[in-house]
């Protein structure tokens, strides 16, 4: 007999966790052998105390085996060995059974026939459909052979036969009965634990995939940032280089006024002017590659005002001199809770698409604004561009929409920054007509009121 504790006899796959119902098994068989082994000494008791010296020392043996059966049972299960108390159970049991039946016969224990069976027949359904079948049998067999002593008891008369084999029929029919009950109970208690851990083994591999689905979801949309990010470096990068150009044309004009220059703070004057010049160079370059990195997102309070603040400089680099770029912040002292570098790459993507949409010219404004009956924060990016068809507009949040030849827009911008803005629960209006320019509104969840408003 292998050495199992009881508790995975209802567990039909080992080591599969069913809190409680293990242990319940393991409370209910401790209390049952509590109780029989109750029950014994208590009747042995008994019969010493109105009996005294009369008493049968048959019965007391039989209650003392009884009790050390039941004690054998509780230091197995102690142990851990849960299968073998249980089968010590019952085939103890069974087998106190069957010296009672034969000495006492059926008749006079039909009363107590209930208490001894029914914890045996119990215990052994617990213990699988072959134990059960087989103490089944086997008390069957008992009662067969108490039946028998009761005959030879009234030798076989005629007239008293009927009544023993009816006596006989009533108990094994009640012990097949209980065992029928008892074996479709555990069963089905079985069947149902298994389709709950079934239920629970399918709900964690769905939140398995779940996770490694969001998982896959967040690279994907930070490689789409960071891809949108590119492309606005790229149309970032010719203002630059013009930017740059000019300060290289400044540090020309230095070094020619220093090698003419006729004394010593002449030179250094122009040495100062070509370390500011550098300087300026070294912080455009900056900008570039801090807008290039690949980053993780990482939201946290913000003021939007100081951002817009210090994008302005970048913004009006995006823009050539034929466009009139107004960025108003109000002195909104608003927090939103928002990744910073993730709000800068929006706002350059919304200034790359004005200038686009402005080939000639014309106006870009970008202001923030309050709106304290939604508890709400607005950027407005809007200029006079060529505007948006009915269509276009309906379509332009969609990601890889575009309506501009190859190499010159990818469809990313408008639409990662739609989805950054609704993972950090706002939303993107856009309102446009056919050469009457375009109003994108970013709306943002305020996180903390405005400390101080625009008049
Ligand atoms: P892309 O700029 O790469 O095309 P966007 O997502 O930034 O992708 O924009 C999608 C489309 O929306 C653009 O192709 C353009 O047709 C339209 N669009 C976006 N912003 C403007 C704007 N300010 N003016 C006119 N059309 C715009
Ligand atoms: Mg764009």
């Amino acid at each position: 007999m292998p050495i199992t504790p009881f508790s995975s006899l209802l567990d039909d796959a080992p080591g599969a966790a069913t809190p409680g119902l293990g242990e319940r098994t393991d409370a209910m068989l401790r209390g049952l052998w509590l109780l029989v082994a109750a029950f014994h000494l208590l009747t042995a008791s008994w019969l010493l105390l109105r009996l005294g010296d009369g008493v049968d020392t048959l019965v007391l043996a039989l209650a003392g085996a009884h009790l050390a059966v039941c004690v054998g049972c509780l230091v197995e299960q102690r142990r851990g060995r849960g299968v073998r108390a249980a089968t010590l159970f019952v085939v103890g049991q069974l087998l106190l059974l069957s010296v009672t039946e034969g000495y006492w016969g059926l008749a006079s224990l039909s009363r107590v026939q209930l208490v001894q069976v029914v914890p045996v027949l119990l215990v052994a359904a617990l213990l699988g459909a072959a134990p059960l079948r087989w103490a089944t049998l086997w008390a069957c067999l008992a009662m067969l052979l108490g039946a028998w002593i009761d005959l030879a008891g009234i030798l076989f008369r005629p007239d008293r036969v009927a009544h023993v084999v009816t006596d006989l029929g009533v108990c094994v029919f009640g012990c097949v009965l209980v065992a029928w009950l008892l074996h479709h109970s555990v069963t089905g208690l079985r069947e149902s634990l298994q389709v709950a851990r079934q239920h629970g083994v399918e709900l964690a591999r769905k939140r398995d995939e779940l996770q490694l689905e969001m998982q896959e979801k967040e690279r994907s949309r930070d490689q789409l940032v960071h891809a949108m990010k590119m492309e606005n470096v790229g149309r970032l990068a010719s203002g630059i280089a013009h930017d740059f150009n000019h300060l290289l044309a400044l540090v020309h004009g230095y070094v020619g006024k220093a090698r003419r220059a006729p004394d010593p703070a002449t030179v250094a004057e122009a040495l100062q002017g070509i370390d500011s010049a550098a300087r300026r160079a070294s912080a455009v370059s900056r900008r570039l590659l801090d807008f290039s990195r690949l980053e993780a997102s990482r939201p946290q309070l913000l003021d939007a005002a100081a951002t817009i603040d210090a994008m302005a400089p970048t913004l009006r680099q995006v823009f050539g001199e034929s466009v009139h770029c107004h960025v108003d912040s109000g002195q909104v002292q608003c927090r939103v809770h928002f990744d910073p570098a993730q709000l800068e790459s929006i706002l350059l993507s919304l200034a790359v698409n004005a200038g686009q949409a402005m080939p000639e010219g014309g106006r870009f404004a970008l202001r923030l604004g309050w709106l304290p009956d939604a508890g709400e924060l607005s950027i407005q990016a809007a200029d006079t561009g060529l505007g948006m068809s009915e269509e276009v507009r309906a379509r332009c949040l969609e990601p890889f929409f575009t309506t501009k030849p190859v190499g010159q827009g990818t469809g990313l911008g408008l639409a990662v920054s739609a989805s950054l803005v609704a993972a950090a629960g706002g939303r993107i209006e856009v309102e446009s007509r056919l050469g009457q320019g375009t109003c994108v509104d970013i709306r943002l969840p305020a996180r903390a009121a405005p400390v101080e408003q625009a008049s």
